[in-house]
């Protein structure tokens, strides 16, 4: 059974001997395709090493809500520049309306530019999105990206059958294994299968007693099994071809640039 990380941060493992011992794991549970996010200019150079170096681990760059001060001048160009490199897509970007929040003029410009980027590269985009499902909303019909994921999806279930319809995927997270998370349940219920993916956001573990790490990513697959009321082996394969999907045009696009 061949599974698909739709989205981690294999960078942020410390030490960085964990890693090896966290991929060797992942290789085991069958996890061959990983989506690997990073979140700033200070960490694309190691997103970028990682993926040359592991086979199945597909870098995508952005800036992150969170870390717009570690945005300089010249990060757009920058971000450029790493996505012209290596088959790769945008992320992890969007919008913030928690805690860790900026002023949300700031975050929406940072958010459409590179949204714009994206979609002039042909690049798939991971998206973030906490609180501002309205204008996030609104972003998206304005600008019609191509290939777009909610990473961590933790909208309204009465949102997701629009959002599909502009092209979304859905991802969830360990998230689901608790049981308390009644929204998330019914968002997964209300995700049409086609669009829908798993991921661990590793290292971060988001449920109780969770086994955490992309390995884990077996026990969010069952855990959706049970919810659904479908086989994991379907589910597993379902969001594998899914995931596929979602990245097709990568090596299109970087064929293209090349002079
Ligand atoms: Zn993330």
């Amino acid at each position: 059974m061949k599974l698909f990380d739709a989205h981690n941060h294999l960078q942020d493992y410390q030490p960085k001997t964990r890693l090896s011992e966290v991929l060797r794991q992942a290789a085991e549970a069958g996890v061959e395709l990983m989506l690997c996010n990073g979140t700033s200019p200070g960490d694309w150079e190691q997103v970028l090493v990682l993926a040359a170096e592991n086979k199945g681990v597909i870098p995508f760059f952005g800036l992150h809500p969170w870390f717009l001060k570690e945005g300089p001048p010249g990060w757009l160009e920058g971000l450029e520049s790493f996505l012209l490199k290596v088959p790769s897509g945008v992320g992890e970007i969007g919008l913030d309306g928690g805690q860790n929040a900026t002023s949300s003029a700031r975050q929406e410009g940072i958010f459409t530019a590179q949204l714009r980027l994206a979609k002039k590269l042909g690049r798939p985009a991971s998206l973030h999105c906490v609180k501002a499902w309205g204008r996030m909303l609104e972003i998206i019909k304005e600008e019609k990206p191509g290939p777009f994921m909610f990473h961590s999806y933790g909208g309204p279930a009465e949102m997701a059958a629009e959002f599909a319809s502009l092209g979304a995927y859905f991802s969830f997270s360990g998230a689901i294994i608790d049981q308390k998370r009644e929204k998330l349940r019914r968002a997964l219920l209300a995700v049409p299968a086609e669009r829908l993916l798993f991921e661990t956001e590793a290292p971060d573990a988001d449920a109780p007693g969770w086994r955490a790490g992309p390995a884990g990513l077996v026990e969010v697959i069952s855990a959706a099994a049970a919810i659904l009321g479908r086989p994991a082996e379907e589910l597993a394969s379902l969001s594998w071809a899914n995931g596929n999907k979602f990245i097709e045009d990568l090596t299109v696009s970087v064929r293209k640039e090349a002079p």
